[in-house]
Protein backbone atom coordinates (compact mmCIF):
# COMPACT_ATOMS: atom_id res chain seq x y z
CA UNK A 1 0.00 0.00 0.00
CA UNK A 2 1.42 3.29 -0.88
CA UNK A 3 0.40 5.78 1.99
CA UNK A 4 0.63 9.70 1.79
CA UNK A 5 0.97 11.40 5.50
CA UNK A 6 0.06 15.28 6.15
CA UNK A 7 0.62 16.77 8.89
CA UNK A 8 1.94 20.16 10.47
CA UNK A 9 4.49 20.15 12.06
CA UNK A 10 3.69 18.81 16.05
CA UNK A 11 1.03 17.09 14.75
CA UNK A 12 2.38 13.50 16.03
CA UNK A 13 2.76 12.44 12.68
CA UNK A 14 6.22 10.57 13.73
CA UNK A 15 5.10 8.51 16.41
CA UNK A 16 2.04 7.75 13.99
CA UNK A 17 3.97 7.15 11.32
CA UNK A 18 6.04 4.76 13.39
CA UNK A 19 3.12 2.26 14.57
CA UNK A 20 1.21 2.45 10.47
CA UNK A 21 4.21 0.75 9.41
CA UNK A 22 4.74 -1.12 11.97
CA UNK A 23 0.95 -2.35 11.36
CA UNK A 24 1.49 -2.23 7.59
CA UNK A 25 4.85 -4.27 7.49
CA UNK A 26 6.14 -1.15 4.60
CA UNK A 27 8.97 1.23 5.00
CA UNK A 28 8.89 4.57 6.81
CA UNK A 29 10.11 7.12 4.20
CA UNK A 30 10.77 10.39 6.30
CA UNK A 31 12.12 13.29 3.99
CA UNK A 32 12.89 15.35 7.12
CA UNK A 33 14.69 11.70 8.55
CA UNK A 34 16.38 11.62 5.34
CA UNK A 35 17.59 14.86 5.20
CA UNK A 36 18.95 15.15 9.00
CA UNK A 37 20.91 12.39 7.55
CA UNK A 38 22.49 13.98 5.12
CA UNK A 39 23.09 17.21 7.34
CA UNK A 40 25.30 14.62 9.54
CA UNK A 41 28.11 14.38 6.92
CA UNK A 42 30.92 17.32 6.51
CA UNK A 43 29.93 18.15 2.66
CA UNK A 44 28.46 21.16 0.49
CA UNK A 45 25.45 19.61 0.22
CA UNK A 46 24.99 18.79 3.69
CA UNK A 47 25.82 22.81 4.30
CA UNK A 48 23.62 23.89 1.67
CA UNK A 49 21.08 21.79 3.13
CA UNK A 50 21.28 22.81 6.81
CA UNK A 51 21.02 26.43 5.26
CA UNK A 52 17.32 25.72 4.62
CA UNK A 53 15.86 23.57 7.28
CA UNK A 54 17.74 25.54 10.59
CA UNK A 55 16.02 28.53 9.17
CA UNK A 56 12.33 26.34 9.04
CA UNK A 57 12.32 26.77 5.31
CA UNK A 58 11.29 23.92 3.19
CA UNK A 59 14.54 22.31 1.28
CA UNK A 60 14.66 22.31 -3.11
CA UNK A 61 11.72 20.30 -4.44
CA UNK A 62 14.36 18.99 -7.04
CA UNK A 63 17.20 17.80 -4.37
CA UNK A 64 13.61 15.97 -2.13
CA UNK A 65 12.55 14.67 -5.54
CA UNK A 66 15.71 12.68 -6.05
CA UNK A 67 15.85 11.36 -2.68
CA UNK A 68 12.35 10.31 -2.39
CA UNK A 69 12.41 8.61 -6.67
CA UNK A 70 15.50 6.85 -5.50
CA UNK A 71 13.96 5.56 -2.33
CA UNK A 72 10.74 4.50 -3.80
CA UNK A 73 12.20 2.63 -6.97
CA UNK A 74 14.32 0.39 -4.45
CA UNK A 75 13.41 -3.01 -3.84
CA UNK A 76 12.13 -2.31 0.00
CA UNK A 77 8.98 -0.71 -1.54
CA UNK A 78 7.91 -3.14 -3.81
CA UNK A 79 5.19 -3.60 -1.39
CA UNK A 80 3.99 0.13 -0.61
CA UNK A 81 5.46 2.95 1.30
CA UNK A 82 4.56 5.59 3.76
CA UNK A 83 5.70 9.15 3.39
CA UNK A 84 6.19 11.02 6.08
CA UNK A 85 5.92 15.04 5.52
CA UNK A 86 5.93 14.82 1.68
CA UNK A 87 4.71 15.49 -0.56
CA UNK A 88 4.89 19.24 1.01
CA UNK A 89 4.86 21.52 -2.28
CA UNK A 90 1.97 21.11 -5.11
CA UNK A 91 5.73 21.23 -7.22
CA UNK A 92 6.36 17.75 -5.18
CA UNK A 93 2.81 16.08 -5.15
CA UNK A 94 2.95 16.91 -8.84
CA UNK A 95 6.23 15.16 -9.25
CA UNK A 96 5.16 12.10 -7.15
CA UNK A 97 2.32 11.81 -9.37
CA UNK A 98 4.70 11.28 -12.54
CA UNK A 99 6.77 9.12 -10.62
CA UNK A 100 3.44 7.08 -9.45
CA UNK A 101 2.36 6.89 -13.09
CA UNK A 102 5.97 6.39 -14.42
CA UNK A 103 5.87 2.92 -12.12
CA UNK A 104 2.19 1.92 -12.87
CA UNK A 105 1.42 2.36 -8.86
CA UNK A 106 -1.39 4.50 -8.32
CA UNK A 107 -1.17 6.26 -3.95
CA UNK A 108 -4.02 4.27 -2.03
CA UNK A 109 -4.80 6.85 0.29
CA UNK A 110 -3.56 10.28 1.98
CA UNK A 111 -4.16 10.78 5.56
CA UNK A 112 -3.91 14.43 7.21
CA UNK A 113 -3.92 14.75 10.62
CA UNK A 114 -5.74 18.35 11.50
CA UNK A 115 -4.12 20.07 14.75
CA UNK A 116 -4.66 24.18 15.70
CA UNK A 117 -1.86 26.06 15.42
CA UNK A 118 -2.26 26.98 19.67
CA UNK A 119 -1.56 23.20 20.27
CA UNK A 120 1.41 22.92 17.71
CA UNK A 121 3.56 25.14 19.01
CA UNK A 122 2.79 24.25 22.88
CA UNK A 123 3.98 21.16 21.50
CA UNK A 124 6.55 21.47 19.79
CA UNK A 125 8.36 24.10 22.72
CA UNK A 126 8.31 21.28 24.82
CA UNK A 127 9.84 18.66 22.15
CA UNK A 128 12.78 21.74 22.03
CA UNK A 129 12.94 21.01 25.12
CA UNK A 130 13.49 17.29 25.25
CA UNK A 131 14.98 16.67 21.84
CA UNK A 132 16.48 20.01 21.29
CA UNK A 133 16.60 19.73 17.79
CA UNK A 134 18.19 22.51 16.63
CA UNK A 135 14.91 23.70 14.28
CA UNK A 136 12.58 23.73 17.25
CA UNK A 137 12.97 27.28 18.74
CA UNK A 138 10.27 29.51 18.64
CA UNK A 139 11.07 31.68 15.21
CA UNK A 140 11.95 28.38 13.57
CA UNK A 141 8.66 27.17 15.01
CA UNK A 142 6.13 29.79 13.52
CA UNK A 143 8.09 30.11 10.40
CA UNK A 144 7.12 26.16 9.80
CA UNK A 145 3.80 26.60 10.65
CA UNK A 146 3.57 29.39 8.20
CA UNK A 147 5.51 27.27 5.31
CA UNK A 148 2.78 24.60 6.41
CA UNK A 149 0.18 26.96 5.48
CA UNK A 150 1.21 28.46 2.32
CA UNK A 151 2.69 25.56 0.78
CA UNK A 152 1.57 22.05 2.24
CA UNK A 153 -2.13 22.99 2.87
CA UNK A 154 -3.05 23.68 -0.64
CA UNK A 155 -2.08 19.55 -0.87
CA UNK A 156 -5.18 18.47 1.25
CA UNK A 157 -7.76 19.94 -1.55
CA UNK A 158 -5.71 18.47 -4.28
CA UNK A 159 -6.09 15.02 -2.83
CA UNK A 160 -9.47 15.58 -2.03
CA UNK A 161 -10.34 16.20 -5.37
CA UNK A 162 -8.78 13.23 -6.36
CA UNK A 163 -10.91 11.26 -4.18
CA UNK A 164 -7.85 10.24 -1.93
CA UNK A 165 -7.78 12.09 1.26
CA UNK A 166 -9.12 10.94 5.05
CA UNK A 167 -8.89 13.59 7.57
CA UNK A 168 -8.04 12.88 11.52
CA UNK A 169 -8.62 14.84 14.23
CA UNK A 170 -4.92 14.52 15.60
CA UNK A 171 -5.74 16.84 19.06
CA UNK A 172 -7.06 13.34 20.56
CA UNK A 173 -4.96 10.46 22.24
CA UNK A 174 -2.47 8.78 20.92
CA UNK A 175 -4.76 5.84 20.86
CA UNK A 176 -7.76 6.97 19.61
CA UNK A 177 -5.97 9.16 16.91
CA UNK A 178 -4.16 5.64 15.85
CA UNK A 179 -7.84 4.28 15.72
CA UNK A 180 -8.95 6.90 13.67
CA UNK A 181 -5.82 5.82 11.47
CA UNK A 182 -6.78 2.34 10.93
CA UNK A 183 -10.61 3.08 10.57
CA UNK A 184 -9.78 5.75 7.43
CA UNK A 185 -7.07 3.00 5.99
CA UNK A 186 -8.51 1.67 2.41
CA UNK A 187 -8.30 -2.10 4.06
CA UNK A 188 -9.50 -3.93 7.48
CA UNK A 189 -6.06 -3.97 9.58
P1 LIG B 1 10.10 17.06 9.42
O1 LIG B 1 10.99 16.13 10.17
O2 LIG B 1 9.16 16.36 8.48
O3 LIG B 1 9.39 18.02 10.33
O4 LIG B 1 11.04 17.96 8.49
C1 LIG B 1 12.03 18.80 9.03
C2 LIG B 1 12.50 19.81 8.00
O5 LIG B 1 13.06 19.11 6.87
C3 LIG B 1 11.42 20.70 7.40
O6 LIG B 1 11.13 21.84 8.20
C4 LIG B 1 12.04 21.07 6.06
O7 LIG B 1 13.04 22.07 6.25
C5 LIG B 1 12.75 19.79 5.66
N1 LIG B 1 11.87 18.90 4.86
C6 LIG B 1 11.34 17.71 5.24
N2 LIG B 1 10.59 17.17 4.28
C7 LIG B 1 10.65 18.05 3.23
C8 LIG B 1 10.07 18.07 1.93
N3 LIG B 1 9.26 17.09 1.49
N4 LIG B 1 10.36 19.12 1.12
C9 LIG B 1 11.18 20.11 1.53
N5 LIG B 1 11.75 20.17 2.75
C10 LIG B 1 11.48 19.14 3.60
Amino acid sequence: MLIVFIGPPGAGKGTQCRRLVDLLDIPHLSTGEMLRAVMEQDTALSRYVASYINAGKLAPDHLVMRIVSQKVKSPDCTNGALFDGFPRTMVQAQMLDDLLVELKRPLDVVLELQVPDEVLIDRLLKRAKIDGRADDNDATIRERLRVFHDQTKPLVQYYSKQGKLRSVDGTKSEEEVFDAIRKALPIQT
